[in-house]
């Protein structure tokens, strides 16, 4: 096979990879909008504000008694709470939104 056919095969080959990752890239865009679509206003508001601020992790487990993004120690209150899932509770130290799983450790580290 000559150079210049090797190339131009990778080159379609590239051609249909950006193809199928601009489609793919718009279905989850499509699917992203009806999901938020589904929570409701202050959440997602609340939701939006910290993306805006950290970035991505908005959304953290309690690792060890421990916020997940910033690991700052959380106080039995707030694990509390979080477990009861009755409310949206947010880490005092850098505001992202906690989640608790029965799996996760509440054991704190040293
Ligand atoms: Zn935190």
């Amino acid at each position: 096979m000559s150079a210049k056919k090797l190339v131009d095969d990778q080159i379609g080959q590239l051609n249909q990879r950006e193809e199928n990752l601009k489609k793919e890239l718009a279905e989850l865009q499509g699917g992203r909008a009806a999901l938020a679509g589904a929570v409701d206003d202050s959440t997602r508001n609340r939701y939006e504000r910290i993306f805006k601020s950290k970035g991505e992790n908005v959304v953290v487990g309690i690792e060890h008694s421990s916020c997940g993004g910033c690991h700052m120690k959380l106080t039995a209150q707030i694990i509390t709470n979080c477990r009861a899932q009755a409310e949206i509770v947010q880490c005092p130290n850098c505001a992202r939104i906690l989640y608790f799983r029965p799996d996760m450790s509440l054991t704190a580290a040293d």
